[in-house]
């Protein structure tokens, strides 16, 4: 059976995988494997490692680790585009042989030269000298039409284009013809990729005429910016897929989110499972105009996805994450609390390491008699509490202390948070008290009596 649809992926892995390459690899895979791509298609991984000294083995290791997390699979791959060396060579030798291309010597001076005595804007046509680097002739008469699914149709006079270079007089090839020949022996019918490669593709367009070979379908897919409207980096947050990874947000969020940076199915959702994006995902409705990334949406999106994971998913991805185990009780109490899975330890990590060391909030909060006295208070009633110690009860114990001294909540769960927790934040305060178990919470509110009244605490 024939594939509806042969996409690619090619990544050059000169760093890890950024966010604006996800997102290319996402649409890619959203077209290979859903109904947008007009049925069961393939996804091809290509490595573009010719830059020798940039394309390092960490990266590659990095992308293939970066992909895997996001959920996203390929049929054929990873190929290095470094050992396809020897049929790029055969291609350009081919296009020479054919009358398509030619050698010449002429560098930029030679180019500029041509240029200048030929009005300034006239592209460059050299002569065969038999040597040097290898140039495909181009047409001076006619067009040459670059159709993009996003971006619409686009001419581009060949007379205005050089004479392209296909291969050094060393003769390696150039990444462009490197691309067509790669894409053409992988039968690839849609290329989908960054908005930064448009302008490349009047030449490879170019190359593909001098194959005799047909265009694929194009969609040059939206350029990212941050908030600011200044193109995407690390000034604007996590940038690499790694990044998002150690700040606790969840693959499917991420792709979520990814998918919304440029497409959207109408104006309001924006909550997609994979599944829902997988029916729904069509390059018709890609927009053309930069997309913005915007971490505080994709918080957002990340809070969601992570309030409906089960406690035993979610238990499970924060042990992953901080490499820690037991973690059930506290997951359950911070579930609501949290949008990222990075931020439970902040939250929560004094149930397991002790109380934070925030001397301002001790001393905010602990530091006058009031606060000591309402703890004071709060140990009396909790250390009544019958078996079982549970919520409810913490809860009717520490009612009973505000009712009988005319205390407003907070003046009597903030210093027991702080005495318990180290630090003003905790997940609801009669949860923590319940979790922590009796022995905890009291030996716990007794050093921190010890310890704001100047008396040597015991270590507890
Ligand atoms: N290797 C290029 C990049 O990482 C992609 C080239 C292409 O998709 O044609 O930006």
């Amino acid at each position: 059976m024939v594939a509806a649809v042969r996409v690619r992926f090619a990544p050059s892995p000169t760093g890890a995988l950024h966010i604006g390459g996800a997102r290319t690899a996402l649409y890619n895979w959203l077209l290979a494997r859903g109904t947008g791509g007009g049925g069961p298609g393939e996804l091809v991984l290509r490595i573009e490692d010719t830059d020798r000294e940039r394309s390092t083995p960490e990266n590659v290791a990095q992308i293939l680790e970066a992909l895997e997390w996001l959920g996203i699979d390929y049929d054929e791959g990873p190929v290095m585009q470094s050992g396809r060396a020897e049929r790029h060579a055969e291609v350009v030798a081919q296009l020479v042989d054919a009358g398509h291309a030619y050698r010449s010597t002429a560098g930029p001076e030679e180019v500029k030269a041509y240029k200048a005595a030929h009005g300034g804007a006239a592209g460059f046509r050299g002569t065969d000298e038999g040597e040097g680097a290898v140039r495909l002739r181009i047409p001076d008469e006619g067009t040459t039409v670059v159709s993009d699914v996003i971006r619409g149709e686009s001419s581009f006079v060949n007379a205005l284009l050089d004479d392209l270079v296909i291969a050094r007089a060393d003769g390696t090839p150039i990444y462009h013809l490197a691309v067509i020949v790669d894409d053409l022996d992988a039968g690839i019918t849609h290329v989908v990729r960054g908005a930064d490669h448009y302008s490349n593709t009047p030449k490879q367009v170019r190359i593909l005429k001098a194959l005799g070979a047909p265009e694929p379908v194009y969609a040059h897919v939206p350029l990212l910016h941050g908030p600011d409207g200044k193109k995407l980096s690390k000034r604007h947050g996590a940038a690499s897929v790694q990044e998002l990874r150690d700040a606790g947000y969840l693959p499917e969020a991420v792709r979520n989110y990814l998918a919304l940076l440029g497409w959207g199915y109408d104006d309001t959702t924006t909550f997609f499972t994979t599944e829902q994006l997988l029916e729904r995902f069509s390059l018709e409705r890609v927009s053309r105009n930069p997309a913005v990334f915007d971490e505080q949406k994709l918080r957002h999106i990340n809070g969601r996805y992570l309030r409906e994971l089960s406690l035993d998913d979610l238990t499970a991805r924060l042990e992953t994450l901080t490499g820690r185990s037991g973690l059930r009780g506290a997951a359950a109490i911070s579930q609501e609390k949290i949008s990222t899975l990075a931020e439970f330890w902040p939250l929560a990590g004094f149930f397991f390491d002790g109380p934070a060391d925030d001397p301002k909030a001790r001393a905010k909060v602990l530091g006058g008699s009031d606060g000591r006295d309402a703890l004071a208070r709060a140990r009396e009633a909790l250390a009544e509490i019958p078996d079982p110690w549970d919520e409810a009860q913490v809860e009717a114990a520490l009612t009973r202390v505000l009712e009988a001294g005319g205390y407003k909540p907070r003046e009597v769960y903030q210093p027991v948070r702080v005495a318990l927790a180290g630090t003003t934040v905790s997940p609801g305060i009669f949860e923590t008290v319940a979790l922590m178990g009796r022995d905890a919470t009291l030996a716990r509110i007794d050093a921190a009596l010890a310890a704001e009244s100047g008396v040597g605490a015991p270590e507890g």
